[in-house]
């Protein structure tokens, strides 16, 4: 099984995939969480993407993809993987065509409102540097215009599903299993 979860911050993507990536016995790939460890781990990597990450801006593709890849090529992922965060734009989507081939691409959909009240909840459990309001908009913003031709191109593969993610999060993942003809 290789999974993209898809959708903007705050809608539960990282949640559903690290708890369906254990249920399945897949790994888990979060972008964001790539980077962070990277950040924290002072790795090349991490040390140029820092400025990015703390201030709610993108991370150059080059970056990001490299991350990715090396992840994806990986003996961990060797079984299939969840990747979620990752691809977000079209230079993102055209240089991962070459080693990503999901098999399944999942939208969790959910009110910007709803997400912006997770976001902030979030922000004050995790204490997390890039969940200020201002870098809260400025990311909604970015993933609500560019994701839109990345989802295209996956739906002209036939690959997408859209899942309602209001709910509890046991529900949600109930919805999710079903479009996936998982249990
Ligand atoms: P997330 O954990 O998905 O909310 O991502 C946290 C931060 O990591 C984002 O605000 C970006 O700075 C960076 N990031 C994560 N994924 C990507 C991506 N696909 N492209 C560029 N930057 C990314």
């Amino acid at each position: 099984m290789r999974l993209i979860f898809h959708g903007p911050p705050g809608v539960g993507k990282g949640t559903q995939a690290g708890k369906i990536g254990l249920e399945e016995n897949i790994s888990h790939i979060s972008s964001g969480d790539l980077l962070r460890a990277a950040v924290d781990a002072k790795t090349e990597i991490g040390l140029k993407a820092r400025e990015y990450i703390e201030n709610g801006l993108l991370v150059p593709d080059e970056l990001i993809v490299n991350i990715v890849a090396n992840k994806i090529n990986s003996a961990e992922c060797e079984k299939g993987f969840i990747l979620d965060g990752f691809p977000r734009f079209m230079e993102q989507y055209e240089s991962a065509k070459t080693f990503l081939e999901p098999t399944a691409v999942l939208i969790i959909d959910v009110p910007k409102e709803e997400s912006l009240k997770r976001i902030l909840k979030r922000a004050e459990i995790e204490n997390r540097t890039d969940d200020t309001p201002e870098s809260i908009e400025r990311r909604l913003a970015w993933s609500r215009e560019k994701t839109v031709p990345v989802i295209a191109q996956y739906t002209t593969l036939g690959l997408t599903h859209t899942v309602n993610g209001v709910g509890e999060i046991d529900e949600v993942e109930g919805r999710i299993n079903q479009v996936l003809g998982i249990s």
